[in-house]
């Protein structure tokens, strides 16, 4: 594995049940594949085509941890449940992942379970960006859903586009596209452009008085988030890109403000957007605090800490397992330290040492769990040879003893109070 730590994002989509979050889990993994494979032009894998037919069924991988490539980044895409009352399964997930999209029907607006999820993301300081989805449905309505966000959420959404229409074709004043704010560009998807960028073009005159109205806001709002950004921007009535981007995925990180996209993820209309959002204004582990556990012994007094380096003593957290083929899979989330196939590690709770057997990777792409030899600190992985070990343990370097999670979690409800 040789991406470097600060290119790694370990997100989740979440969302409440039915506002795509399963459609948009698919677009982004296909369509990162399709850009995927499309830049590797010398790997004979160029063959496989955007296929529509492919595109419609969806990849459906239903994986604790699947990785794509975007860009120069690595995502690791984790799984959150659909169903929100399982708190637990949700917890678990919130805790390993670093940073969240937050998906959002357009026709329903926020609802009673998006208040829920919302609340347990705070409550992990999980950064996040939003997606406005559905926008091709009828009734489909942005400014309501933009609204509820901030009254009933009381989140601090930043919106960086708005759509052009609502609605589906062949309805008059049907959602075309998106406006990005910033660049005040009109981005169109053509399925045929097989998983390159959305096509950039002039704003048409009926919708660039909404924009201009849309961008001032964003301006401004972005420009109070930093004090000499506000300089610049009272100065010039602008703000240059690099600043703008550097003050905004600050502020995202430390919880201020969510970045907020818009779209139609069945028509990949603003998928691309999203992906690019992951790896602007969402973390890299190395954005993240030192991980804090016990001395299992008791012996030493206070709280342990590991940061996020490959140097250090190995642990990391089991947050699924699942059964395949292979037998047991269990994923781990490793927060310091490497971890080695052929190695053995300690699980605190039993007090046994485990064999690490095999290291695995679910890669979107090639949809195969790929074998590696070794993983670093911040990063997601799959470990089979695993015998007593259970979602919610510790494992560790055997000498260097730590336990991570003071939370067991139980198959039933935890209280958020
Ligand atoms: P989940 O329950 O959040 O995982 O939602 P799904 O992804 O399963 O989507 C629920 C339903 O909404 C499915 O019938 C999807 O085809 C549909 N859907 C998802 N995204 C969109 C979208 O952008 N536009 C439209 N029209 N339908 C969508």
């Amino acid at each position: 594995m040789d991406t470097e730590l600060e290119n790694i994002r370990n997100i989740g989509i979440i969302a409440h049940i039915d506002a795509g979050k399963t459609t948009t889990t698919e677009r982004v993994l296909y369509y990162s594949g399709a850009s995927h494979r499309m830049g590797s032009v010398d790997d004979g894998t160029t063959t496989t085509d955007f296929d529509e037919e492919e595109a419609k069924r969806g990849i459906t991988i239903y994986s604790a941890a699947i990785t794509c490539h975007w860009r120069d980044k690595t995502i690791n895409l984790i799984d959150t449940p659909g169903h929100v009352d399982f708190t637990a399964e949700v917890e678990r997930s919130l805790r390993v992942l670093d940073g969240a999209i937050v998906v959002f029907s357009a026709v329903e607006g926020v609802e009673a379970q998006s208040e829920t999820v919302w609340r347990q993301a705070n409550h992990y300081k999980v950064p996040r960006v939003c997606f406005i989805n559905k926008m091709d449905r009828i009734g489909a309505d942005f400014e309501q859903t933009f609204d509820e966000i901030k009254s009933r959420l009381e989140a601090h959404p930043i919106a960086m586009q708005v759509p052009m229409g609502a609605g589906s074709a062949p309805a008059p004043g049907y959602l075309t596209g998106i406006i990005d704010l910033y660049k005040m560009k009109a981005l169109y998807f053509d399925p045929e452009s097989k998983g390159a960028d959305m096509r950039e073009e002039e704003i048409p005159e009926e919708f660039q008085g909404l924009a201009e109205e849309w961008r001032s806001r964003l301006i401004e709002e972005v420009a109070q988030l930093d004090e000499s950004l506000l300089e610049v921007y009272l100065e010039t009535e602008d703000v240059p890109y690099d600043l703008f981007q550097k003050t905004l995925r600050a502020a995202t990180l430390r919880g201020e403000v969510q970045p907020l996209f818009c779209g139609s993820s069945l028509d990949f209309i603003g998928v691309q957007p999203i992906l690019d959002a992951v790896s602007d204004y969402l973390p890299s582990p190395l954005d993240m605090p030192p991980v804090e556990g016990d001395d299992p012994s008791g012996k030493k007094q206070g709280k342990l800490k590991r940061d996020c380096n490959p140097e250090e003593q190995f642990c990391g957290l089991v947050f699924k397992v699942v059964t395949d083929q292979h037998g047991e899979f269990h994923f781990i989330r490793v927060y310091s330290g490497t971890l080695k196939s052929g190695s053995r590690v300690l699980n605190p709770r039993t007090g046994k040492k485990e064999l690490v057997s095999q290291l695995r990777r679910v890669q979107a792409d090639s949809r195969e769990k790929i074998e590696t030899d070794e993983v670093y600190a911040g990063d997601i992985i799959g470990v089979i040879g695993l015998k007593d070990v259970a979602t919610g343990d510790t494992l560790c370097d055997s000498k260097h003893p730590i336990a991570l999670e003071n939370i067991v979690f139980p198959e039933t409800v935890i209280s958020m109070a």
